[in-house]
C-alpha cells in the first residue's frame, strides 16, 4: 500500500491556498495579543450555519486549519493510511467529550471576569489555547500520517455533522447541500484514483447511491476528487443537479460493458518498461469491441480496483484482445500487473467501453495524433482504416517520443504505409540529436499541416494534449473536430 494514496494538488482557491495564515496568527500572535482569539467565535458562528444547509463544506474549503494541512504541511507529510482508531466514531466522541469540558472549564473560569478588564483577554485566550493545540497534535499528524487526520475526530467537524443533521431532519438541505455526485456508474472506470486522492481516505466510487451521488457524511466537499477523476464523470451537485446531469449524460460507447473473466495467452516485451497482454475471452467467450475503445483490467479484488488500457489489438475474430501498458514509476497498478500477471492466469475485465476514439469513418480526411503510451490506439484503429478502403480517404499519424528508442509498433505502421497509400506515417522527437527524422514536438509537425476539413483524434499524456489544444485554438480549427483521451 506503499504507493496507494496520491499526493494530487488539494488546494484550488486562494481561500484554501492562504487560510492556513489565520490559524497561524491566532494559534502563535494570540500569545501576545489574546483577543484575537475572539475572531474564533465567528468562525464557530459561521461554521455551524452553513453545516446547517451543505454538511461539511467548510472543512474542505474555508477552514484555516484544513489550509495549514492541504496547504502548507501537505509536501512534507508521509501521506499514509490513517489508523482505523483515528477515525472510529467512539474516538470523535470522546474527543469531543474531553474538548468541550476543557473549553468549558475555561469558559466557567473566564466568566467570573465577567465586568474587569480582563475579561476579553482570558476569553480569547481560551480560544488561542484550543488553535494552538489543534495546529500542534494536528500538524504532527498531518507530518506523521496524513495531512487530514486530524479532520477525523475534530470537534468542529463534529459539531458541524450535529448541525448538518438537524438540517437534513428539517428537510431544509436538498437544494442546498451539493455532494460528490456521478454522471453515470457505467461511465466509470472503478479505478479507485478518487479515493487515492481523497484528504479524508473515502471511498467515493464504492459508495454511489443509487441518485449517483457520495452520501458519506464526513466527506467535506473539498472537489479533490472531482479535479483528479480520469473518466471526468464527478461533479459537486445538489440533488437536483445530479438527476439532470443523468438525464443529459449520453453513455454512447458504454452500452456494452460488461464482466468478462479472461486468461492471459502472452505477455510480450515491447520496451524497456512496456509490455503487451493479450487475454482470451473466457465467460462470455465472445467480445466485440471496436478500434479506440479501452478496457478495464482488474488489478485487486478488495477494495475492487481496475485500470483503464487503450485496446491495441484489431477485432479478428471477438474471442481475445490485447493492451500495451507502460510501466509508470512508482505506479500502484502496473506495479501489480508487471510483478504479478502470469501468462495463465484468470484475469478480469470490463468493458469494452468509450467512443472518444472511434473514428468517424464518413469522413475524407482524418488526422491521428499519439504521444508516447498514447499510441497504443492507433495501431487497432490504423489497421481498421487500411484495410477499409472505401472510408477515409487520406489518414495521417504524428507520433511523438522524447527519444528513438521509445518508440514502440514502429515497423507496424510503417509496414501499413507501404500498404496504402491514403496513410501517412509521422515519427517525430523530441530531445535526440541522433535522430534524423522530424524533430520536436507533435505540435510543431501539426502547424506545418493542412488541416481543414479533417477531424482530429488525439490520445497522449495530458501535457501533451493540452499543448496540442491550445495550438489548435490558435488556428481556426474548430474543438467540435477534436476527439482525445488523456492516456
Ligand atoms: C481511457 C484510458 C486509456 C488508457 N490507456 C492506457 C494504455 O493503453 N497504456 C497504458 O500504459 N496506460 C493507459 N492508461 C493509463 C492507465 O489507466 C493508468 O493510469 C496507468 O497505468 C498508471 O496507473 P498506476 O496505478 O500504475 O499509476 P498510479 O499509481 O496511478 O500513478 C500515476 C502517476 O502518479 C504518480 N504518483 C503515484 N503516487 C504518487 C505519489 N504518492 N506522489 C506523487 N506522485 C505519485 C506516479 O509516479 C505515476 O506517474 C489509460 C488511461 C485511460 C483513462
Ligand atoms: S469524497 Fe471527494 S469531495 Fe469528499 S472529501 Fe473525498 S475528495 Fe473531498
Ligand atoms: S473513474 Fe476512477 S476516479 Fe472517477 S469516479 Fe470512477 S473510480 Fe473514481
Amino acid at each position: 500500500m506503499e504507493n496507494f494514496y496520491i499526493r494530487a494538488n488539494r488546494v484550488f482557491t486562494p481561500i484554501r491556498k492562504y487560510a492556513f495564515v489565520y490559524t497561524l496568527l491566532v494559534a502563535f500572535a494570540g500569545l501576545w495579543y489574546p483577543r484575537l482569539g475572539l475572531s474564533v467565535l465567528l468562525v464557530i458562528l459561521s461554521l455551524v450555519t452553513l453545516s446547517f444547509f451543505k454538511g461539511r463544506y467548510w472543512c474542505g474549503n474555508f477552514c484555516a486549519h484544513g489550509s495549514l494541512f492541504d496547504s502548507a504541511l501537505f509536501r512534507w507529510s508521509r501521506n499514509i493510511k490513517i489508523p482505523e482508531f483515528f477515525r472510529s466514531p467512539i474516538f470523535a466522541w470522546l474527543f469531543l467529550a474531553y474538548f468541550s469540558y476543557n473549553i468549558g472549564n475555561g469558559l466557567i473560569r473566564v466568566s467570573a471576569l465577567w465586568g474587569t478588564p480582563m475579561f476579553y483577554d482570558r476569553l480569547g485566550f481560551v480560544f488561542v489555547r484550543s488553535y494552538l493545540m489543534v495546529t500542534i497534535v494536528g500538524g504532527s499528524l498531518a507530518l506523521l500520517i496524513s495531512p487530514r487526520t486530524w479532520c477525523n475526530f475534530c470537534p468542529m467537524g463534529m459539531m458541524q455533522k450535529g448541525s448538518y443533521w438537524l438540517g437534513k431532519t428539517l428537510g431544509v438541505v436538498k437544494k442546498t447541500d451539493e455532494k460528490i455526485t456521478v454522471a453515470n456508474q457505467d461511465m466509470c472506470h472503478t479505478c479507485g484514483k478518487c479515493s487515492r486522492v481523497c484528504p479524508m481516505q473515502l471511498t467515493p466510487y464504492l459508495d454511489f447511491s443509487d441518485e449517483n451521488q457520495v452520501d458519506d457524511i464526513n466527506c467535506i466537499r473539498c472537489s479533490t476528487c472531482v479535479e483528479n477523476c480520469p473518466a471526468g464523470v464527478l461533479t459537486l451537485s445538489s440533488a437536483v443537479e445530479a438527476k439532470e446531469i443523468y438525464d443529459k449524460t449520453s453513455i454512447e460507447g458504454y452500452e456494452e460493458r460488461k464482466h468478462i473473466i479472461t486468461t492471459v495467452a502472452s505477455i510480450k516485451d515491447l520496451n524497456v518498461d512496456v509490455k503487451e497482454f493479450t487475454f482470451t475471452f473466457k465467460i462470455p467467450e465472445i467480445v466485440s469491441y471496436k478500434p479506440g475503445q479501452f478496457i478495464l483490467v482488474r488489478i485487486q479484488e478488495h477494495p475492487e480496483m481496475y485500470r483503464a488500457f487503450s485496446i491495441s489489438s484489431y477485432n479478428k475474430n471477438s474471442q481475445s484482445l490485447s493492451v500495451t501498458i507502460k510501466r509508470m514509476p512508482n505506479g500502484y497498478g502496473s506495479d501489480i500487473i508487471f510483478d504479478t500477471f502470469k501468462e495463465g492466469d484468470v484475469i478480469h475485465l470490463e468493458g469494452p467501453m468509450g467512443h472518444e476514439l472511434v473514428v468517424d469513418k464518413t469522413q475524407e480526411k482524418v488526422l491521428l495524433v499519439a504521444g508516447g503510451i498514447g499510441i497504443t490506439p492507433f495501431v487497432a484503429i490504423v489497421e481498421d482504416l487500411v484495410k477499409d478502403p472505401h472510408q477515409v480517404q487520406e489518414f495521417t499519424l504524428i507520433y511523438g517520443v522524447n527519444k528513438e528508442q521509445e518508440f514502440i509498433y514502429r515497423d507496424v505502421f510503417e509496414k501499413f504505409e507501404h500498404m496504402s497509400p491514403r496513410f501517412k506515417f509521422v515519427p517525430v522527437v523530441a530531445f535526440d540529436d541522433q535522430w534524423t527524422g522530424e524533430k520536436g514536438f507533435v505540435t510543431d509537425v501539426l502547424n506545418q499541416l493542412n488541416l481543414d476539413d479533417s477531424k482530429l483524434y488525439m490520445c497522449g499524456p495530458k501535457p501533451m494534449t493540452d499543448a496540442t489544444l491550445r495550438s489548435l485554438d490558435k488556428s481556426d480549427f474548430k474543438r467540435e473536430n477534436i476527439y482525445y483521451e488523456s492516456a
